[in-house]
């Protein structure tokens, strides 16, 4: 086995206020440790072995190994400090003999395929490798002594090391509160091989950091697609709805519910989008329950489901088919319930319809059709 990460998660940080560790943090439809995981070149690595607490595991990573499973991922139980968990993943993976390991932060998500190419390329050379910044700001001591940027180096992770010297060396260390490898490293004597890092590798620690990592994390962007069509009835004395929109002087459509032929297509775009079937699947035709509901109460659980998956609208596209009635007239009417309902501004709605040429069930006015494309984003 050539190159293996041991993915730190095992602290319990609770300085951004919450109860919830960083590294497990919802953030949007994501937490540090499956963005990390999402992002990483699959053929970097033989083995990952992620430290842990035991509880944490259960309750966080539930849906990892199974989400990854193009990875191989393995846990080891962490310790009362950095040091231990580190020495705790090492003293786990030796069985698999790795040459290379890289030790890795989760607080690090951010960190790029190229960097961490960069360091298991170094290692068929070196020892070890370990990536730094340096920034050019201004640096002083709180009691105003000056000193020398030159002389500061910001060390980060994920640090490379040939797997038996910084088992070695992790064996032989003293003590067991160190912050980073590369010092307990340079203890049996070794010299760290130092590499520039990169300035958007930053350690997520507070509230400022994560709107950062929101800002240039990689945006899951989704569109879905949705199709219906109603007949009309013309013998009903009800109103024609469309969008939520309740139309005089039209004869209504036939359908389970209101038959709001707008609404529906709508919804089976959000749910394509979400990949969550379509609307039949969460509102049955056979469900008494839906028997000529307002399918505002549809749109509306679309909205809930956007937000519980950490996403937003970015656009939504609308067209019907149909000879009658007069769409442009009413566009304005539709994209203020649909700009209410689903929480967006009418400038990311777009309504518009087509005739069919009187051709078919539609173009013989027969039935209406409608179709919804929307854009989604993560939050
Ligand atoms: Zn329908």
């Amino acid at each position: 086995m050539r190159n293996a990460l041991i993915l730190l998660a095992g602290g319990s940080g609770k300085r951004m206020n919450s109860l919830i560790p960083k590294q497990f943090l919802k953030i949007g439809n994501t937490n540090l440790i499956d963005y990390f995981l999402n992002n990483l070149d699959i053929n970097l690595f033989d083995i990952i072995v992620i430290a842990v607490k035991n509880d944490h595991k259960k309750k966080y990573l539930k849906f990892i190994k199974k989400k990854f499973s193009h990875l191989n991922i393995h846990y080891s139980t962490s310790g009362e400090t950095r040091q231990i968990t580190t020495k705790k993943a090492l003293e786990f993976l030796r069985k698999y003999t790795p040459i290379n390991v890289l030790i890795h932060d989760s607080a690090r998500p951010l960190v790029s395929n190229s960097l961490i190419k960069k360091i298991t390329k170094s290692l068929e050379k070196n020892f070890s490798c370990i990536p730094f910044v340096s920034y050019s700001d201004y640096i002083k001591y709180k009691k105003n002594i000056i000193i020398n940027n030159n002389e500061i180096m910001n060390i980060q992770t994920p640090q490379g090391f040939n797997f038996k010297k910084i088992y070695k060396a992790h064996m032989l260390s003293k003590s067991n509160k160190s912050k980073d490898d590369s010092s307990i490293f340079e203890l049996i004597g070794e010299k760290s091989n130092m590499i520039i890092g990169e300035k958007t590798n930053l350690k997520i620690t507070t509230k400022e950091d994560i709107k950062y990592f929101k800002n240039i994390r990689t945006k899951d962007y989704r569109s879905g697609i949705g199709y219906d069509i109603h007949k009309i009835d013309f013998n009903s004395k009800k109103k024609l709805i469309l969008c939520g929109v309740t139309i005089p002087n039209y004869p209504p459509l036939i359908g389970h519910s209101d038959a709001d032929v707008g609404y529906h297509a709508v919804c089976d775009s959000i749910f394509g989008s979400l990949s969550m079937n379509d609307i039949g699947n969460h509102f049955s035709d056979k469900n008494k329950k839906w028997k000529n509901a307002n399918s505002k109460i549809f749109i509306n659980y679309c909205a809930k489901k956007l937000i519980e998956r950490g996403y937003k609208i970015v656009n939504l596209d609308i067209n019907f088919i149909c000879e009658k009635p007069n769409i442009n007239k009413l566009s304005h009417l539709m994209k203020k319930n649909l700009s209410s309902n689903l929480k967006i501004t009418t400038g990311r709605i777009s309504i518009k319809a087509t005739t069919n040429e009187k051709i078919g069930l539609i173009g013989k006015g027969e039935g209406i059709a409608a179709e919804s494309i929307v854009q989604i984003v993560n939050v």
